[in-house]
């Protein structure tokens, strides 16, 4: 099957959305953990054996979420409906999707700064999502995700292999 990718297009007014559970959202997709998304997965019963990949990039650790070997989906997602297992203690990136926050413009036309505590963002959504400009979804504003963006810079910037160790040992 073919993998469905992020297509943005600038976020900048209102735009309502309502998950029509399709089954390519959750499928070759890099979904980066922080520490608080693995505690609230662990607090909510799941193996970090089961859900969590180690890598190293740039020097850095990451915790990622695993995959399927036979269709690249997440370990979360049921391959036959669509929907995701852990939907109340999803993950903060999954949260955000389909919405995106990027700390450099892509060059898109019509995209816009967001600036906040003297840091710029640019926000897109994805128009593969046929979520997206359903008229019967919520209503979601640039702000509301801008904040969840930042509040993921944040967790990730303090996700390290201490902490990781930590939660382990709690
Ligand atoms: S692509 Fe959009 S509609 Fe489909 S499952 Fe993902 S968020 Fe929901
Ligand atoms: S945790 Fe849920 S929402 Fe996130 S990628 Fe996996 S199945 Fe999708």
């Amino acid at each position: 099957m073919e993998q469905m990718r992020f297509k943005p297009r600038p976020f900048v007014k209102p735009v309502k959305f309502k998950c029509k559970f399709c089954l390519d959202c959750c499928k070759g997709r890099h979904v980066y953990l922080t520490l608080n998304d693995i505690k609230r997965l662990i607090d909510a019963g799941y193996d970090p054996q089961d859900f969590l990949t180690i890598s190293i990039e740039d020097g850095k650790i990451r915790f990622v979420l695993s995959v399927r070997e036979w269709d690249l989906g997440c370990v979360f997602q049921d391959p036959e409906t669509g929907l995701c297992k852990v939907h109340p203690h999803r993950p903060l990136i999954c949260r955000i999707y389909p919405f995106m926050v990027s700390k450099k413009p892509l060059g898109i036309k019509g995209e816009k700064k967001f600036e906040i505590n003297g840091k710029s963002f640019w926000l897109y959504y994805d128009e593969n999502c046929p979520g997206i400009n359903d008229e019967d979804g919520d209503t979601i504003t640039p702000e509301e995700i801008l904040k969840l963006g930042i509040k993921f810079e944040e967790e990730l910037e303090a996700t390290d292999l201490d902490g990781f160790l930590k939660i382990l040992r709690s």
